[in-house]
């Protein structure tokens, strides 16, 4: 699972936020508490004025229309004006004159309601009357008479069943009726009463008020509380539809004295359809505070009936400038941010100081980190943050010197005592590889160590090294730039050289100087060493780079056996990369047919024909013709040469059988065996089933095997060999006289055949050394009962000479190159046509 880098926060920002978020739902809740409390009291407190107001006004006109009401009861229960009633209806002259007897019912009645006229303040009643149904004085529809003495009738087009009042009355027993436009020019409204005796209705009693009483009555109730002014609406008559009979507000006083109708009518007038006076009556809901909207203004509206008048009056307070408790929120809302806001940068401020040192110790851990471990945190402030720089700087002390101990282990080799050169690497690269100053860089890797471990011991290859080491530092003039390079190695850098032949000259130097080998416990030990030299800056300008190459160039001495010492250059990198190149082509070569087989005669020294050495060649598709001794070598490293090898025999043998049955004659195939063929367990039985495969018969069949099958444990490899001799299989011992093999390993393997190496052939008549060599080995092989074959003879010198000391067979570009299969037949043809007759030196070029 990946581990997805999580995202970096700071400390001070998620404090302040934190700490922001806590305050603010501290202020919230606080506000919220606050904001309802103040809501609920304001409301009560309105509701309180609102009802306070509501009572008096109620009551004063409660009063108002009570006191007309107790006046009129009075007037209607009085005798005199019962007696006077009576009088008229009988059909007298209301009128009467004080010479009548009667004068006395007349002057009573005047004297009663003048009394109850004059007893009112501000001339409240304009006027007061008698009526009857009866008429009078020549009258057809009732009779009226004030209280001033007028008396109306029909010739003064009165009739009393058109007055609105009687109508408005009905059978009621008392009415108030809607305000009018008088006569007199102002508005008044009518108490109308029935005046009864018994069941009888004699009459009826009528009172006259201005409306403008009305209003004095009401202006004189103080309408502002709290500077809350209340308006008042009066309606009388709501049965009939309502009225209106006063209204605060003058300036819709068009509204006076209109009826519900008229009203709707002004309303659309005035554009207050929606919340106009018609509105306001059909809204209606008794007892109650409501909010309403009237003439497009918000009020807090109640309505109450005075149900013993028929009168309803409507009380409202301006709510426009109330706050709502929405805009109240807002408001707290809005305090609320800035306070935060306010709040926030003074927090931020504060913790970013408290936080500076974090940030100072978060320093230090990054130098830490970069791996400079010797800081020291100065924190000002004595608090809990400077126990921490405290600890750190206890702890990095701490680190440093740890640091500095595993460094020593790490730097030093502990065998030599060297710098490791991986330790010094940034130093070199920084001070010895600078500037244009040639410098050498030497590999020297001290030869066979691991066997030295393995066949002496541990302790003795350590001591050798040791020695070593010792001696090379005793030796060299600048031994600070020796280092060690793993176990078995040792790096010599040469600053300043003037010439390569300088840097050879000491290399040569140090080579002769350990000549003479070491005694190790009374061991004596041969140092060897293989060098490889880089130089910079022409090889490269780092060290990495230099060490690798002066290793390319170490590898290819090493594979050379006779060079102790290479300089690096770009063909022993080409050779190295090529070699890479070789193995893992190699794989291929079988599956893909890439190999083929060339044959090289044999001539035996009667002239025979003795037969052919089967040589591998290889036809790459990507490399190229490839010879096999560029990758033999490669195949045995990566036991390619087992399945090559197999290949190799079995195509030989199917040659040989064909050879045969071309010519009819047996010849000798001769196949190149690697050890590390032999070496497989299964080698003798690949051979054995090869041969069965093949038909060959096995006396026919050569193996050359090289020197180097005597490094590896012989037994086994003598019983395999026995194995394949008891088949009929002939050996043949390749390349004699190039390695170790003395004459006393001859004795362990019985070889039928010995193949004297082309070097030596080439040096017969170099030196007389030589010459006396290769006829003593010829004497000494014949000696053993062993055939000596002689490989690259080139001349005709040479073969007369090998004929002369006893050769058995010759072999060699005298007699023929390896050639394909179609070239050795014609080889052969030409061999048995012109050459058998004659000497074998004529096939010989020159
Ligand atoms: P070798 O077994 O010593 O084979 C003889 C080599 O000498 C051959 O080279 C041959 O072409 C060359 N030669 C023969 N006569 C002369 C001469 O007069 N003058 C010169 N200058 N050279 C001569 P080649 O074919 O390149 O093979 C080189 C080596 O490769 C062989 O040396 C052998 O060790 C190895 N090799 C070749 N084929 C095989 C194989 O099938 N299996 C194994 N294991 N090794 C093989
Ligand atoms: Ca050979
Ligand atoms: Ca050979």
């Amino acid at each position: 699972m990946k581990n997805k880098e999580q995202k970096k926060t700071s400390l001070s920002k998620r404090i302040v936020s934190l700490t922001i978020f806590i305050d603010v739902l501290f202020l919230i809740i606080i506000s919220t508490i606050f904001l309802f409390y103040t809501f609920i009291s304001i409301n009560s407190n309105r509701n309180d004025i609102v009802n306070n107001q509501t009572k008096a006004i109620v009551n004063s006109i409660n009063g108002f229309l009570g006191d007309i009401k107790s006046d009129a009861n009075l007037l209607a229960e009085n005798q005199a004006v019962i007696d006077y009633l009576n009088y008229i209806n009988e059909g007298n002259d209301p009128n009467i004159l004080e010479t009548d007897p009667e004068y006395h019912i007349y002057y009573d009645f005047q004297l009663i309601i003048n009394n109850v006229v004059t007893h009112q303040v501000n001339d409240t009643y304009n006027l007061i009357f008698l009526a009857t149904e009866e008429s009078c004085l020549g009258s057809t529809d009732g009779c009226a008479i004030s209280n001033t003495g007028e008396v109306f009738m029909d010739d003064q087009e009165w009739f009393i069943h058109e007055r609105p009042w009687f109508i408005d009355l009905g059978t009621d027993e008392e009415i108030f009726v809607a305000p009018y436009w008088s006569a007199e020019e102002y508005y008044t409204f009518t108490y109308v009463k029935r005046i009864t005796v018994g069941t009888e209705t004699i009459g009826y009693l009528g009172i006259d008020i201005s409306l403008d009483s009305l209003g004095l009555v009401i202006d004189s109730i103080d309408r502002d509380i709290n500077n809350e002014t209340a308006e008042v609406l009066v309606f009388t008559d709501y049965i009939h539809g309502a009225s209106l009979a006063f209204f605060s507000e003058e300036i819709y006083s068009d509204y006076f004295a209109v009826d519900q109708s008229a009203a709707l009518a002004l309303d659309k007038e005035l554009g207050f359809e929606d919340s106009g006076l018609n509105n306001l009556l059909n809204n209606y809901e008794a007892d109650v505070v409501v909010n309403q909207k009237v003439f497009d203004t918000d009020y807090l509206v109640t309505y109450n009936d005075l149900e013993d008048f028929g009168w309803r009056i409507i009380i409202l307070i301006d709510n426009s400038t109330i706050f709502s408790i929405e805009m109240i929120f807002a408001f707290v809302l809005i305090a609320i941010g800035l306070l935060v806001y306010i709040i926030s940068i003074i927090l931020n401020r504060r913790i970013k100081k408290t936080l500076v040192p974090i940030s100072k110790i978060l320093e230090s851990i990054e130098e830490i980190k970069n791996g400079n471990y010797d800081i020291t945190v100065n924190l000002l402030e004595n608090n809990e943050i400077k126990e921490i720089g405290d600890a750190i700087n206890l702890m990095s002390k701490e680190i440093s010197r740890q640091v500095d101990l595993v460094y020593d282990t790490f730097a030093y080799d502990a065998l030599t005592g060297f710098k490791n050169i991986s330790a010094a690497k940034l130093d070199i690269n920084k001070f010895v590889l600078s500037g244009n100053k040639k410098t050498a860089i030497c590999v020297f890797q001290v030869e066979n160590i691991k066997n030295i471990n393995i066949i002496k011991g541990q302790i003795v290859g350590d001591n050798l090294l040791k020695n070593i080491s010792h001696e090379l530092k005793e030796y060299l003039e600048n031994s600070e730039f020796l280092y060690a390079n793993g176990h078995d190695e040792f790096i010599y850098i040469m600053r300043d050289i003037p010439s390569l032949e300088y840097v050879e000259s000491n290399i040569s130097k140090i080579l002769a100087h350990f000549k003479e080998p070491l005694t190790i416990k009374t061991i004596r030990l041969e140092v060897k060493f293989y060098i490889g030299i880089s130089i910079y800056p022409t090889d490269g300008s780092v060290l990495d780079d230099l060490v690798k190459k002066s290793d390319t160039a170490l590898y290819k001495a090493r594979q050379s056996q006779s060079k102790r010492y290479l300089f690096y250059n770009e063909n022993i990198a080409r050779e190295i990369s090529y070699k890479a190149q070789v193995s893992e082509q190699l794989s291929r070569t079988i599956d893909n047919s890439e190999l083929y087989l060339k044959y090289q005669p044999l001539i035996s020294n009667k002239n025979e024909m003795y037969g052919f050495e089967a040589l591998v060649r290889w036809n790459s598709p990507v490399l190229g013709e490839i010879s096999p001794n560029d990758f033999i070598t490669n195949a045995e490293e990566n036991y390619m040469i087992v399945p090559i090898g197999t290949w190799v025999l079995r195509e030989a043998c199917n040659m040989q059988v064909r050879l045969k049955e071309l010519y009819g004659k047996e010849f000798t195939i001769s196949v190149n065996v690697s050890s590390i063929q032999l070496m497989q367990y299964d080698f003798v039985d690949i051979v054995k089933q090869i041969i069965k495969e093949t038909d060959i018969s096995a006396e026919y069949l050569s193996l050359e095997l090289t020197e180097s099958v005597f490094l590896d444990s012989t037994v086994m490899i003598e019983e395999k060999i026995a194995d394949l001799k008891a088949l009929g299989i002939r050996f043949s011992l390749d390349d004699f006289g190039t390695g170790y093999a003395s004459l006393t390993y001859l004795r362990q393997i019985a070889f039928d055949n010995i193949k004297i190496d082309k070097s030596f052939i080439d040096g017969i008549f170099s030196t007389d050394n030589d010459t006396k060599i290769v006829a003593t080995i010829v004497n000494l092989v014949h000696n053993l009962d062993m055939m000596v074959i002689a490989e690259g003879v080139e001349s005709k010198k040479q073969y007369e000479y090998l004929k002369q000391i006893g050769t058995d067979v010759f072999q060699g570009y005298m007699i023929s190159e390896p050639l394909t299969e179609e070239a050795l037949n014609a080889f052969i043809k030409m061999f048995y046509k012109i050459a058998k007759a004659r000497r074998m030196d004529v096939l010989a070029r020159k």
